[in-house]
């Protein structure tokens, strides 16, 4: 296939108005098979990729269709069996000079293309920065629904359609959401939020190459140089072991001695409740929960956290969560494996000298 990035223009002429769309791209029995964006940036795969092949790979086998990942950039096909690894029976390939960087624009129209042409019945992607930006875009030129930071996805037995489930009104509700008359279903999902799928080496699947004439001096962005932030990121996605804190820890000095204080002991990484971050003890990098960061430690220490349900869904699928409250009443301890009920500035110190004492 070779198309101008032009090409697609006409899907996103608003003034056609919706009955008056391609009828291809309607809901039909057409849309076939189950892909995933590989999110690829400066020759690194984000995991989240290899999450979404694992939860993708669910969806295709209850719908009996096949499982694609669609990667897009410049000499890139050597990802090819990482992507069949981790369960991809197809991989749908545009490369392009182009490509090269992300930049919205050719990628939505390589996206868009790729859709187009072959019909997917279900479309997902990781809800990190490039994927929020992307996500949103495809969807436009498309004029499908795409649902944002799902946290379960699942096929809905009666409907054959994709259950998209996702906290609603602040997160005091999961709802969840149907893409009907469109397609493809376009979800994203937060990294951490899905279980990593097994890898099997030597899998193999076939790949598709696909073409896009794309002509620099049309394209409105340049990339000029990429800057990257030093000591600003916080790795909580990618953390074993997390200590956070909550506004039980009362103020910014017992916040240094208590949390930064057992996460240096057990060779943790901070993470913190909003109410923490409002304080002021520690910076939003740190946040976890709805508007922060999703994780999944083996180990979560939640010390002083009443878990509130915008907290919970953003690490309640922590391997073990060990949780220290005064309040036996306390909604942590319902998705807490270890509770402790018991005031924090009795018991912390204690377990910081026992982990130093064990673990050097
Ligand atoms: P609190 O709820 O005040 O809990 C403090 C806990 O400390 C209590 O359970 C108390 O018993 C305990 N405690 C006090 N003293 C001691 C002691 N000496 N020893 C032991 N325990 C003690 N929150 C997030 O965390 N992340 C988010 O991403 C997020 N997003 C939100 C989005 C929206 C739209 C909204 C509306 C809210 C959001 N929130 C978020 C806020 C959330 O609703 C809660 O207000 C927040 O999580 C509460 O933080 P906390 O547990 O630190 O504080």
């Amino acid at each position: 296939m070779v198309v101008s990035h032009r090409a697609n223009r006409v899907l996103s002429n608003k003034k056609e108005g919706v009955e008056k769309m391609p009828a291809e791209l309607s809901q039909s029995k057409e849309h076939q098979g189950v892909w995933v964006f590989i999110e690829q940036v400066e020759g690194e795969i984000a995991p989240v990729s290899w999450e979404l092949l694992g939860e993708g790979k669910k969806l295709a086998n209850k719908l009996n269709t096949e499982l694609a990942g669609v990667l897009l950039g410049d000499n890139v096909e050597n990802f090819s069996s990482e992507i069949f690894a981790y369960g991809a029976e197809k991989l749908y390939l545009l490369e392009n000079p182009a490509l090269k960087e992300y930049r919205t624009e050719p990628y939505k129209d390589g996206l868009v293309n790729l859709i187009s042409k072959y019909k997917p019945e279900i479309f997902l992607m990781g809800a990190t920065t490039l994927g929020r930006d992307l996500s949103g875009a495809v969807a436009t030129d498309l004029r499908t629904g795409l649902t944002a930071d799902c946290t379960v996805l699942d096929i809905n037995d009666k409907e054959k359609i994709l259950d998209q489930t996702r906290p609603a009104f602040g997160g005091n509700i999961m709802a969840t959401i149907w893409c009907k008359t469109r397609r493809p279903q376009m979800a994203t999902v937060r990294p951490r939020v899905m279980a990593m799928p097994e890898k099997v080496e030597g899998r193999q699947g076939q790949i598709i190459k696909e073409s896009i004439n794309l002509i620099e001096e049309e394209i409105a962005t340049k990339v000029l140089q990429f800057i990257k932030q030093e000591g600003a990121a916080v790795y909580l996605d990618k953390a074993e072991i997390i200590v956070a804190g909550g506004r039980g820890i009362g103020n910014k000095k017992n916040w240094d001695q208590l949390i930064e204080g057992l996460a240096k002991a057990v060779g943790g990484t901070v993470g913190a409740t909003r109410a923490a971050v409002e304080a002021g003890w520690v910076p939003m990098t740190h946040q976890i929960g709805q508007t922060g960061q999703t994780v999944r430690p083996k180990v979560y220490f939640a010390l002083g956290v009443s878990g509130a349900i915008q907290h919970l869904v953003g690490m309640d699928a922590a391997d073990a969560i060990v949780a220290i409250n005064s309040d036996p009443e306390a909604p942590i301890f319902n998705v807490a494996n270890y509770g402790i009920v018991g005031d924090i500035f009795k018991i912390v110190p204690v377990l910081i000298e026992e982990f130093k004492k064990q673990l050097g």
